[in-house]
């Protein structure tokens, strides 16, 4: 019979080292990654063609998102709920073994690796949040875990598994030698719900009632300053971000800019009142070459209709207050 692992394969090393030991076995292995607005499958993408591991890659958004506003085990250091978001990973990876014919689910986590998502019992818990409780191996630790189905079952060889626990690389580093594996990403895996600028301005959007897609590929780009309960701006900080900004504006959203005079795009997402519009006004002719406090012609579009206006520059100060 033909054995078939899933792994869930981030691209770094231990997810490698994973699939390494998993194919030593003879035991036929098919990756999948996930994508969301907070990492990328880009690295998975990259390791999966060095090592010729076929990989699915899923967007996982809507389920990822609807997770992220109430994780049931918290945040971490940031907004990143790492126990849920790993539970929904291995639901994820779950799901597919009917479709791809696969036996079990395994991973690159390490046994104490990682405070929060890497302690004996998160490990435990994300697995039985997961739904696929038993069916899930951790390569590099499994001789220090929990014998699971496949392992009693004996379709994959406890005894050729690892003991790797602790922070430390160098059994990492030793195991890579010894298959050969000389190319692999950091293992810090670039989401952005770990980065304390994203985390706070995604934590104020939810604050503010703000959730979709759009508002969060969004907190990706410019100076987030919050004018009011309802209103947030968006402010360019060059050339590339000004012509994002002005890319992404819809029919509902204002863009300000100053004529005449170098300085950034501005989206007031969802429009404003005038009152709203003058401060935005002024805070885009703040972070334009316009002199400090010099009055300028500043001027706006929303939908089809544009018009300008004078308009006196914000306070340096009193700008950087509303920073989020
Ligand atoms: S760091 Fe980000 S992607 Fe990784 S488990 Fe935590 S929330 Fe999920």
């Amino acid at each position: 019979m033909n054995i078939k692992g899933i792994s869930l394969f981030s691209g770094g090393l231990d997810s490698i080292l994973a699939v390494s030991l998993i194919r030593k076995q003879n035991i036929d292995v098919i990756g999948v990654t996930f994508e969301t607005p907070f990492f990328t499958a880009g690295s998975a993408l990259k390791a999966a063609k060095d090592i010729e591991l076929p990989l699915r890659v899923i967007d996982i958004t809507e389920a990822h998102l609807s997770m992220l506003k109430a994780p049931v085990y918290g945040y971490g250091r940031n907004m990143n709920p790492c126990i849920d978001c790993h539970a929904l990973m291995l639901k994820e990876a779950g799901d597919r073994m009917n479709e791809e014919g696969a036996d079990f689910v395994f991973t690159g986590e390490v046994l104490g690796q990682r405070p929060m998502s890497q302690t004996r019992q998160s490990l435990h818990i994300v697995a039985k949040l997961s739904g696929y409780e038993g069916l899930i191996i951790r390569p590099l630790s499994a001789k220090l875990l929990e014998e699971t189905i496949p392992e009693k079952e004996g379709t994959v060889d406890r005894l050729t598994l690892a003991d790797i626990q602790g922070r430390g690389r160098k059994r990492q580093m030793e195991l890579a030698r010894e298959f050969g594996i000389k190319e692999y990403s950091s293992p810090a895996g670039g989401c952005l719900l770990t980065d304390p600028v994203f985390a706070r301005r995604l934590k104020d959007l939810f604050t503010h009632g703000g959730d979709s897609v759009r508002d969060i590929k969004l907190l990706k780009i410019g100076r987030h300053l919050r004018l009011s309960d309802k209103t947030k701006i968006i402010v360019g900080r060059n050339r590339d971000e000004n012509e994002a900004i002005e890319g992404s504006a819809d029919s509902g959203d204002v863009l300000v800019q100053i004529q005449g005079i170098p300085g950034p795009a501005v989206l007031i997402p969802s429009g404003c009142d005038t009152e709203t519009l003058h401060k935005s006004a002024a805070v885009c002719a703040r972070y334009s070459d316009a002199p400090k406090g010099a009055t300028v012609t500043a001027m706006a579009k929303w939908g089809s209709e544009t018009w300008t206006f004078e308009i006196k520059s914000a306070d340096p100060e009193k700008t950087a207050e509303l920073l989020i």
